[in-house]
């Protein structure tokens, strides 16, 4: 897909750019706040511990399984939107208890019949050569 993708594209940003870079390499990295602190995990990704205010934190590697925490149907895509297909936005809440927006590259033909909290694995999209997209799929 990668030199026909036109949807908009995020834009990398100081605190963001390592999870990007990430992507990029198919992991899926987290800012922690270092366990001598209050060792929880974040996302997005800031400069400071939203719990505890600490700016001791570091990039985890994390495996990026969860579950569908909920789903919408967006029948109104956003601006720019080229793909035929209504996207299904996501939240997935990983294991490590961060929720996620994303979404769903294989909704079944009727999307209503998706259940809330069914497994979700990661899937590395790369769009451009300079961008890849945390999507999901369910199991
Ligand atoms: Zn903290």
């Amino acid at each position: 897909m990668t030199s026909e993708y036109t949807n908009p594209v995020p834009t990398p940003t100081p605190d963001t750019q390592n999870f990007w870079d990430g992507l990029k390499e198919q992991t899926i990295q987290l800012k922690r706040c270092l366990e001598n602190e209050c060792g929880r995990f974040h996302h997005f990704p800031r400069s400071i511990c939203p719990y505890c205010h600490s700016t001791n934190l570091e990039w985890t590697p994390v495996s990026g399984n969860g579950t569908l925490y909920a789903f919408s149907v967006n029948h109104r895509p956003p601006r720019g939107w080229t793909e035929n297909e209504a996207p299904v936005i996501a939240i997935v809440e990983l294991e490590e208890g961060i929720k996620l927006y994303t979404n769903l590259v294989n909704p079944p033909e009727d999307p209503t019949t998706i259940k809330i909290g069914v497994p979700v694995e990661p899937v590395f999209d790369k769009v451009t050569n300079e961008v890849t997209l945390l999507r999901y799929r369910l199991k």
